[in-house]
Order: C-alpha cells, then structure tokens, then sequence
C-alpha cells in the first residue's frame, strides 16, 4: 500500500498529458509505488468534457494557469498569452483535441541531433500502444485496443469541403489519414474523442487506474523544489492547502510539469544556470546552463472572412433553429457539431517548392472568430490560419524570483529568426488564393483581417507583428540531447544527476511539424520503458503503400 510518510518508488510531478500516462502506466506493476502531484484540481467540468465548450474551458481561471509572455520585440512590445492547463489532464483539458503526430522525419531529425532512440521507426510502437483509433486501426501506423481512443471528425461543416475543392484546384491532394506515411495535402483532423466527449490522458489511462492500492493522487499539491543529497534526487518539497509535504522517492523523481513549469521547478531547486540562479540569490545546486533556454512554439496569422451565409457555425437568427438543433442533438446522442473542435480540417504545404517536408499549417475553421465577450462566433465567417511549423527563433524561460507561486518569466523570442517571417508571409496568400477560388464564391464573403489594404511583404509582415499569436505548443526548455548544452539525455535523465528525469514536451529536441499532445503521450510511453529498465518494442519496418484507407466517407 502507498503511503506519504513512507515515500514512493516514483514521485512525478505534474498531472498533464505526461504526468498522467506516465504515473498510470508505472503503476501498472502492482510492486511499485506511485505518487502523482498536481497542483491543479480534479479537472472534471462539464467544459471540458463538451468538446464545442472548448473557448469556456480555455477561459476558465481555474483550469488555466494563464502565464502571458514578457513583452516580444518583434510583435511590436506586445505581451503573447501563454494558456497552460491546470489540474489532472494538464493543457489537455483546454486544448483543441486535434491527434496529429508531426511530420515522421521530424522524429528522424531527433535521432540525427542525438536523440538515439527516437527516430520515427523506434518511436511509431509507442503511438500505436497509447491509441484506440476507430477509423485506421490497426495498422502500421494506428493503434486499436490502446487507452486513448482517436477519432475523426464526424459529418463536417460544408465549408471544409469548400476548403478541400479550393486546395484540389490549386493542386494540392487530399490524404484519407493525416497521420500515415505522409502529411503533405489536406485532409479531415483526427481529434482525442471518445463518445461525444473530450478524451484526456487523465480520463483514458489515470482516472481507470485511482484503484490501484499503489497509485497516491495528490491534486492542489504544487511542487516547490527537488531535494538533491548530493548528485541525487532523493525528494519533492510541496505545498497543499493543509501545509508542506516531503515526498520521499526511493528510485526516481520525474518531471512532467510541462515545457514552462519542468524548468522552473528544476531553477527553484538550483539546477539551471548558475549566473541566473547566483543574481536571485538561489544556492546553484548544479549548473546547468542549458535549463529553460531553447524554448520555441509555433507561430500563426490568420486570415479572417465575414459572410452573411449562414452555413458556417455562429450564433444568429438565421442558424437559431440549427443550433438549437444541434444543442438536443449533442444532448441526446452526443453527436453533431458540439461533439467535434471546430477546427475540423487542416492543409500541410510546402511555402517555397524544394523543401523536403511542408513547412506550413493552413488551419481551417468554418466560423468567424469569437468574441472576446461572448464565447461562440456572433454571426458568419471563416478562417485560415497559416501556422509556421519550423521556427528558428529561440527563447527562454527565467524565474522572476525565488518565489515558487511566482509566475516564470516567459520569452519566447517570436520572430526574432528573419527566416520565420516569409513562411506565414507565403501562407497568408495562399489562403487568399484559396478563399479567392470558385469553392468559396458562393458565400460572398469579404476578408476582415489582414483586409484588402496589406499586400506587399512589408504591409503583411506589419499585420504579422500586430496580430499573430502562438498556437500553445511550446517545447525544448530542457532539450534532450547528447551535446554539452542538453538538459536531459535520450534517456531522459537530467544530464550530471541521479535519479531524476523529465519527460514532457520541454524534452523535445525542436518542434515537430505539428500539434503536439499525441508527440508528448509517446514520450511518456517510451519514459515509462526507459525508467522501468524494459527493452523497447523493435523498430517497426514500414513503406508508404501501407497507408491505410479511411473508413467514412471522405471527399473524392
Ligand atoms: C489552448 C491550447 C490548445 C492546444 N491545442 C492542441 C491540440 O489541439 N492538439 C495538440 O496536440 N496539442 C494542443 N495543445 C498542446 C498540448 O495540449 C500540450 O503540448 C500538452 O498538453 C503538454 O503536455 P505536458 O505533459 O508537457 O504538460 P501539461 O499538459 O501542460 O501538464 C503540466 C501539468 O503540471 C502541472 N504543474 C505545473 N507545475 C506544477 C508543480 N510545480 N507542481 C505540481 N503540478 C504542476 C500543471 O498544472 C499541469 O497539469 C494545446 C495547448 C493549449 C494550451
């Protein structure tokens, strides 16, 4: 039986998408004893649950840690949100569900910068192991019978077929499955859903998992510092509403607190630079330079058309019956529009021809954009949103203080690379193209922002620095890496430590050429092999033709 005085075998720190595979999985063996920290709550609300609830959830203050960037120089001083999830699912909780792995040589590049162990071949078992997908499984490249149940979108928006003739016309292919062999063209999103309802790694592997005599849960417990004996991590300081807690662990110690909170925690604890560290008077433990540098995140413009036709999702009389409608729908047999994210369909393309994989995300998404006031779109529009995948601007995360309640100070650096400026510059016209096209003209709609009036380079880089945002996926704050400047090592071990690793998306050696929650559910697949000394699953052996079909309906 676990218990706090005792100490665990393994204490994780941070209850998101790592934290709560990572902790389910350990303690799948009964001889172990588990701890999970969160600082957050249950993470059970009916927003999260409802997946058209999404911007109510995102806008929770209790579910939301809400960090803000410190001011970006190249966005014109302007402070960029940071959204993190808060509670048991972690960013999971708020986020837009899509299941998209990346590009496969993404993980190929991860392996040839030093990640040995984690080229697309070595890593595809993982993916399969965590994944129930209803539409490809099981093949070489989905999963069926694993926790986490993926699905497509169900009886999409017609704007997305508008969508898919406007990128035929202009070339482009459309893919039956976004995550087989190749990404390139467009295709429907695969989202984490099960039932109607939002599908989390709190509620696919944890919340199946609280029996467990050898599983401790501990939520609204924030982890304030490692304690280091030593080279070792032997315990984890913490704070509930009832006091201070020391959570002994007798073999390991591991970090999933997320790309922003993982490197503040090992700051707090004195393992990050130690001339950061000596200006905040916090005794430097060990110097390790490389800790919250690196951070990057993916970078988007959006190109926003207003419509009077009523077919996109929105709130006006004209669509009242239909949303009613689709509310008893959901209600009855959760199905229908509020049982899928409204970012239904996604382009990968290349923004300059030659490259060897696209190096754009058009998101497409068949509502104007929501009002600040109001959580759902007041009347009709769509939207494209052109996402550079590979950034080369790199930021930080610092601490403010020695203060562990004490947001981190956040700088991503945007833009900051001149070479991230021309991709988002080529997609914000190829949208333009594709709203442009004949698929879109029925609806008659005019662009609201950039607006007519931005279209030289200089006039879109202009819209570009007052209006982009990031799309949450922030990474690399404790890059894995073989070099002298990585935090952890492939096996994710905190490099000059004992008994200490992270495993979260801070590990990532560069962004992948996607969203990132599935990427991160791999890596605490793979963690829990690594720290519980099993031989990992053979390379998988694999050639396009094995891509599979879809088994819905899909455009021609
Ligand atoms: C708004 C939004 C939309 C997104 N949309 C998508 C999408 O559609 N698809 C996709 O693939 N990805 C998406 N992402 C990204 C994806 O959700 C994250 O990359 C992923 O959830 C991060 O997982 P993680 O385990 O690294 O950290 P998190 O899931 O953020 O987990 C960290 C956990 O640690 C807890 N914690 C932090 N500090 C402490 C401490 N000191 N002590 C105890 N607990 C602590 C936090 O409360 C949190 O629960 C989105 C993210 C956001 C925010």
């Amino acid at each position: 039986m676990a218990d706090v005085a005792q100490g665990f075998d393994y204490v994780v720190v941070g209850g998101g998408t790592a934290g709560c595979a990572l902790a389910a999985r350990l303690s799948e063996d009964s001889r172990r004893t588990v701890c999970l920290l969160e600082a957050g709550g249950s993470g059970r609300s009916v927003f999260i649950k409802v997946p058209g609830a999404i911007v109510m959830a995102q806008r929770s203050a209790s579910l939301n840690w809400r960090f803000q960037s410190v001011p970006q120089a190249e966005l014109n001083g302007r402070r960029i949100p940071v959204p993190r999830g808060r509670g048991l699912g972690g960013s999971a909780l708020i986020n837009g569900m899509v299941y998209f792995r990346g590009n496969p040589r993404d993980y190929d590049a991860w392996a040839a910068a030093g990640a040995a162990g984690w080229s697309y071949r070595e890593i595809l078992p993982y993916f399969r192991r965590s994944e129930h997908n209803e539409n490809f499984g099981s093949s070489v490249y989905h999963g069926r019978g694993g926790p986490m149940n993926v699905r497509s979108v169900t009886r999409p928006n017609p704007l997305n077929f508008s969508f898919f003739d406007a990128l035929a016309g202009l070339g482009y292919s459309y893919r039956d499955d976004l995550n087989g062999a190749d990404s390139e063209g467009m295709g429907l999103r695969q989202l984490s859903i099960r039932r109607g309802t939002r599908e989390t790694t709190a509620s696919a592997l944890l919340r199946p998992a609280l029996g467990r005599p050898n599983l401790v849960v501990l939520t609204g417990t924030q982890a304030t510092r490692i304690v280091l004996e030593g080279r070792r991590a032997v315990a984890v300081e913490a704070r509930s509403a009832d006091g201070g807690l020391l959570l002994k662990a007798h073999r390991e110690i591991v970090l999933t607190a997320g790309a922003i909170q993982s490197p503040q925690l090992l700051m707090l604890s004195g393992i990050g630079d130690g001339e950061h560290l000596g200006a905040l008077g916090i005794p430097v433990r060990h110097d390790l330079p490389g800790v919250g540098r690196n951070l990057h995140d993916h970078l988007a413009s959006p190109v926003h058309m207003r419509t009077r036709d009523p077919a996109s999702y929105g709130v006006s009389l004209r669509a009242m019956p239909r949303n009613l409608w689709n509310i008893a729908e959901y209600l009855v047999s959760r199905r229908g529009p509020l049982a899928n994210n409204v970012f239904e369909s996604a382009a990968f393309v290349k923004s300059v021809p030659g490259l060897d994989k696209p190096d754009v995300q058009l998101v497409f998404q068949p509502a104007k954009r929501p009002d600040p006031s109001f959580p759902y779109p007041l009347g009709h529009g769509f939207a494209i949103s052109p996402v550079g995948l590979y950034p080369r601007s790199r930021g930080r995360v610092t601490l403010a203080g020695p203060d562990p309640f004490a947001a981190p100070l956040i700088d991503p650096n945007l833009l900051s690379a001149p070479e991230d400026l021309p991709p988002l510059i080529n997609g914000i016209r190829l949208a333009r193209k594709i709203f442009a096209s004949t698929a879109f003209a029925k609806y008659r709609a005019e662009e609201t922002s950039p607006g007519s009036a931005a279209q030289s380079d200089a006039e879109l880089a202009a819209y570009i620095r007052a209006e982009a945002y990031t799309v949450h996926h922030p990474v690399s704050t404790c890059r894995m890496g073989n070099d002298a400047a990585a935090v952890v090592d492939p096996q994710l071990k905190v490099v000059g430590l004992d008994n200490l690793r992270v495993a979260d998306a801070s590990v990532f050696p560069s962004i992948i050429g996607g969203n990132t929650n599935a990427a991160i559910v791999m890596i605490a697949e793979k963690a829990c092999d690594l720290i519980l000394g099993r031989p990992p699953p053979a390379p998988e052996t694999f050639d396009a033709s094995d891509t599979p079909k879809n088994d819905t309906d899909h455009p021609a």
